[in-house]
């Protein structure tokens, strides 16, 4: 699925020459267009590489660039960051995770990551509750399935 891009200006040039060797695995608390909203707000001081859900893919930031979204800046300028619709009460759709498994795959091929070890929960890099209700190893598991 091509990406819809939509506006941040939340993000950082470049990578400072860093390699892209983590997928960051985070879940919105809301839907695609809460994280749209939050992510086109310069105030948020937040951004992530892609965001999905209800059926679409939407990227705000160039993979060439540092998005904000791990808590942790050499996190940020080693991975890519993508956001899933879902909530605690709400574990994220089938299309949802259709939709991350497809993009996973081909940023695994891209950058050839081994989706056990570098497709990585939010709650690895700082405590937090994300990526919640996300399961991250069925996605790992998928992933390494299509590999
Ligand atoms: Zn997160």
């Amino acid at each position: 699925m091509q990406p819809i891009w939509k506006t941040t200006e939340n993000y950082t040039s470049g990578r400072d020459g860093t390699a892209i060797d983590r997928i960051v695995i985070h879940y919105i608390v809301g839907t695609l267009a809460a994280a749209d909203a939050t992510f086109a707000n310069s105030s948020s001081g937040v951004s992530a590489h892609y965001g999905i859900g209800e059926g679409s893919l939407h990227q705000y930031v160039s993979e060439l660039n540092t998005a904000w979204h791990a808590g942790n800046f050499p996190m940020n300028q080693r991975s890519i960051g993508i956001e899933h619709s879902a909530s605690p009460d709400r574990a994220p759709s089938e299309s949802t995770y259709e939709i991350s498994i497809d993009l996973c795959t081909q940023l695994c091929k891209d950058y050839g990551l081994d989706p056990q070890t570098q497709i990585i929960p939010h709650n690895s890099v700082v405590a937090t509750a994300c990526p919640g209700t996300v399961n991250l190893q069925r996605i790992r598991d998928a992933v390494e399935a299509r590999l």
